[in-house]
């Protein structure tokens, strides 16, 4: 069985832990791989290797660094089919979803190329007699990404690009229950060249993210998981001086209004609820109809039960399992709460049995309907194929509900009336907004904007925000003494 190992300076190396865990395929709980549980000690060597690599990568012209991703580009293309693969057997994903999710990747790799027009300063001329004064871009140092299980080849593309086009070196810290890929990922990397130091990858759990938080060279921290987590790392690092940024779990309300279409609402419903198995962060969860609502519900359950479960790699598979046995476990006792609190199952995708994997984590769409809005299952994350209708009277009402949760990751709205799509843009917590769209995922030249205990931090992954996180400004005051301005 191949034990998965940590890639310090340029070269693959043993993690100092002797504790090793089973990496499984959700779906049939094969053991894929052993993955290391590393220590503070792979911390300090890849923190080490990362702060020499950065002397050099520093001075490396950013139109030289930005060379680099071209070819990263085409390296991830090439490999996009394997790598998806590879995120298939360890996430549980079909393969689709996979493709699509190397689909986002690419594009923030993409988008980070064009840095050297990004990262430009800004200059004033004479702001006083014969003074200029400049803002340049420096890189922050040593960066590192701490990483959750359900996008394995994207989420750390949200930040790597741009830190190494900004001049950082690199730590990747990817999930332990998904850490096939990224070391598939930084393997197709090597042929990059870089120089040493400057992309590394430490495999780990708990330890090592503290090893992180705690390291005195790194200096930027990009986190997503789930909140409680975030915001642990968020006070953590930065009590220690780093800059963090750090991504939290969600809650993503739908509003269907009545005028709405109903047989395009519920496709893209479904597909919001139900793609990735639900463990998506921008994932439909509570879907709220405004005043007549038997036909959307009628839809909504048929399109459900017409979701074929199954191994991501089998043909017309549209959902896989979940990520793990425990939270199978969990995704079904939040439903056993929902129902104890008073809500109707319409569609019951417990005991589902896939032929060929009796052992996997599956759990078929499900609906549970009119949940109390006051009530547990109302305000906590599913991150499971689970949808929560619920029927309410009025806009205000359902904007009222949506702003009274904790979480402002996203907020969706579907109608045919611009006037109410507006007020809902408008008034609506969230940092992500659809209007008659499911996953309203912000593409790479924009920042992925969670608010609430969805994130915390100041600046966003992706788009300009990245550039900002990954900068620091410098700014420069400068007179030059000449004959005519030498009495001053
Ligand atoms: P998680 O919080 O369990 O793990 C995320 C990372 O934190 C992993 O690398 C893990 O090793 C580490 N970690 C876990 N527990 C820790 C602890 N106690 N101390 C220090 N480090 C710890 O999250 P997950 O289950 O891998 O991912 C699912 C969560 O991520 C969901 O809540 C989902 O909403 C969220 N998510 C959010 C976004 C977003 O953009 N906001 C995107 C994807 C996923």
């Amino acid at each position: 069985m191949e034990k998965l190992q940590n890639y310090i300076n340029g070269r693959w190396v043993d993690s100092h832990s002797d504790h090793y865990v089973d990496v499984l395929n959700p779906a049939s709980q094969e053991v894929l791989a052993k993955v290391p549980y590393g220590i503070a000690q792979d911390v300090a060597d890849a923190a080490a290797a990362a702060h020499e690599g950065f002397q050099e990568w520093r001075n490396t012209p950013v139109s030289k660094r930005v060379q680099y991703l071209f070819k990263l580009k085409t390296l991830l293309e090439d490999n996009a089919d394997d790598i998806a693969r590879t995120i298939v057997l360890e996430s549980g994903k079909t393969f689709v979803e996979a493709r699509a999710e190397m689909v986002r990747a690419i594009e923030n790799v993409e988008n980070a190329c064009g840095m050297p027009t990004l990262i430009q300063g800004e200059f004033s001329e004479d702001i006083a007699k014969g003074i200029d004064e400049y803002m340049i871009r420096q890189p922050l140092g040593v960066c590192a990404c701490i990483a959750p299980f359900n996008f394995p080849g994207m989420i750390t593309f949200w930040f790597l690009p741009y830190a190494l086009a900004c001049g950082n070196s690199y730590i990747i810290k990817p999930s332990e229950k998904v850490p096939l890929t990224m070391t598939k990922i930084v393997r197709i990397m090597e042929q990059l060249d870089l120089p040493n130091g400057v992309l590394n990858l430490v495999q780990g759990a708990r330890e090592t993210v503290d090893a992180i938080l705690e390291h005195p060279v790194i200096k930027g921290i990009s986190f997503v998981g789930s909140s409680n987590v975030a915001r642990y790392v968020y006070a953590k690092g930065s009590a220690n001086g780093k800059r963090v940024q750090a991504q939290g779990g969600a809650k993503n309300p739908v509003i269907v209004l009545p005028d709405a279409d109903i047989e395009m609402t519920s496709q893209i419903v479904i597909d919001s609820v139900y793609g990735c198995a639900g463990q998506r962060c921008l994932a439909a969860s509570t879907i709220i109809t405004v005043g007549e609502h038997k036909d959307i519900t009628e839809s909504l359950v048929e399109s459900a039960r017409n979701r074929k479960t199954g191994f991501g790699l089998d043909s017309d598979v549209l959902m896989g399992p979940v990520i793990t046995a425990e939270s199978k476990n969990r995704v079904h006792n939040l439903i056993d709460k929902g129902l104890q609190e008073g809500g109707r199952v319409l569609v019951d995708g417990r005991n589902t049995k896939i032929d060929g994997y009796e052992n996997g984590n599956f759990i078929a769409p499900t609906i549970i309907e009119d949940i109390p809005l006051d009530g547990e299952l109302a305000a906590t994350e599913i991150f499971g194929p689970v949808l929560s209708l619920v029927h309410i009277n009025t806009i205000e009402e359902a904007i009222r509900f949506i702003n009274s949760g904790k979480y402002g990751n996203m907020a969706c709205i579907f109608t045919s009336s611009g006037l109410n799509a507006r007020r809902f843009r408008h008034e609506a917590e969230a940092g992500n907004i659809g209007i008659n769209i499911g996953v309203a995922a912000p593409v790479a030249q924009f920042p992925f904007s969670g608010w609430k205990d969805s994130f915390y931090g100041d600046l966003h992954g992706q788009g300009k925000h990245a550039v900002e996180f990954f900068t620091q400004t410098k700014v420069v005051i400068e007179r030059w003494l000449k004959e005519w301005n030498r009495k001053f």
